[in-house]
């Protein structure tokens, strides 16, 4: 246990738990507040397949490939983490260069023209962690509370009121960061997702593109994940009916099983988005605070990088 300054990590989302957790393990005295706990956060709507975003700001690749490793070890014990590692087609209706990131990958190869779907004009296979984030967020809570940290369900509308100087405050609040820090660059982006019983995928499909409405499916065991909605701008959390018939039928033009597929939920989530992810300290008043929010749409994807990043400011900050 350090002697030093204890951590109120604001948030209970994927950043603020996987933050918590990596605190609390290095041996600080931690504490989280959140609005909203993590099954009704936007972590808990995620799809959520590995992939790096906004990949040219130099930190995202290091975050993201710390990341993989460790959802990779995860997936050893797929039962308790929700973490497996699937192989499957990302590909462009346009000629596209895949993204550096993924010739790396296990698995990486160039799709050939026979394996493309109608109207794509070339793709990429590769293999990449997917999460299963109700099961995952299950997961981190658990092994957060076997650290004895204390999780607190309150709105915070100042970090004066978050706590105390003598404590580092760590800002995991995603699409709530804009209200908080008066952070006008952060744009809520609304998703939506269906889930449907698999009718037997066992690989995923990625449409590369960030038009409204890309398509992809994820095959987490006995459930299909299928995407999704990008609506900038857009708050409401409630299902849209009609966004979900599309999703369902885009992806049967991909995947034709899919169209017959038992619908079993729909997820809706607000996706942080912003042109950077705000990761650094900042004295606000008599406090530090660390911010970690606006990882957009691969707040999974950079994760435990980035609670490990927050974990070295702490660390660096010391008992000033
Ligand atoms: C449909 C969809 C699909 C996605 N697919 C992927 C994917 O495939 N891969 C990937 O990597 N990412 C994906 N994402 C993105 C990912 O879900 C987000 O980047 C990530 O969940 C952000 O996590 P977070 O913990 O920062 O925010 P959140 O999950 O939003 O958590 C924020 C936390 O802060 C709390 N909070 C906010 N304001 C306050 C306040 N004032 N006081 C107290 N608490 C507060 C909230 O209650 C919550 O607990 C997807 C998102 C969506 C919506």
């Amino acid at each position: 246990m350090h002697t030093g300054r204890g951590v109120v990590v604001i948030g209970a989302g994927v950043s603020g738990l996987t933050t918590a957790i990596c605190l609390a393990e290095a041996g600080y005295q931690v504490s989280v507040v959140a609005e909203e706990a993590d099954l009704n956060t936007t972590s808990c709507a995620a799809g959520a397949i590995w992939g790096p975003y906004l990949s040219q700001d130099e930190r995202v690749l290091p975050w993201s490939d710390e990341t993989r490793q460790i959802l990779l070890g995860l997936a050893a014990d797929l039962g308790a983490t929700g973490v497996r590692s699937v192989h499957g087609l990302e590909a462009a209706r346009v000629p596209t260069t895949p993204p550096a990131w993924a010739a790396p990958l296990p698995g990486y190869r160039t799709a050939t023209p026979g394996e493309l779907p109608a109207g794509f004009s070339n793709g990429w296979w590769y293999s990449a962690p997917l999460v299963d984030m109700p099961v995952y967020l299950r997961y981190l809570r658990g092994r957060l509370d076997a650290t004895g940290t204390a999780v607190e369900q309150r709105t915070v509308d100042a970090f004066s009121e978050a706590a105390t100087p003598d404590k580092v405050v760590v800002n995991c609040t995603g699409a709530g960061a804009g209200k908080l820090t008066g952070d006008a660059s952060i744009m809520p982006t609304r998703g939506q997702l269906a889930v449907v019983e698999n009718p037997g995928v066992d690989e995923f499909f990625c449409e590369h593109d960030e038009s409204r409405l890309p398509i992809y499916y994820l095959p987490h065991g006995g459930q299909l994940v299928l995407g999704g909605s990008i609506e900038p701008g857009r708050w409401d959390r409630a299902p849209d009916a009609d966004v979900a018939r599309q999703i369902v039928a885009q992806c049967a033009t991909i995947e034709p099983r899919v169209a017959g597929a038992k619908v079993l939920d729909h997820r809706v989530g607000i996706r942080p988005n912003r042109p950077k992810v705000r990761l650094e300290h900042e004295r606000i008043g008599a406090l530090d605070v660390i911010h970690n929010y606006g990882h957009g749409g691969a707040g999974v994807t950079v994760s435990w990088g980035c609670a490990l990043a927050v974990t070295r400011i702490v660390a660096a900050l010391g008992d000033r």
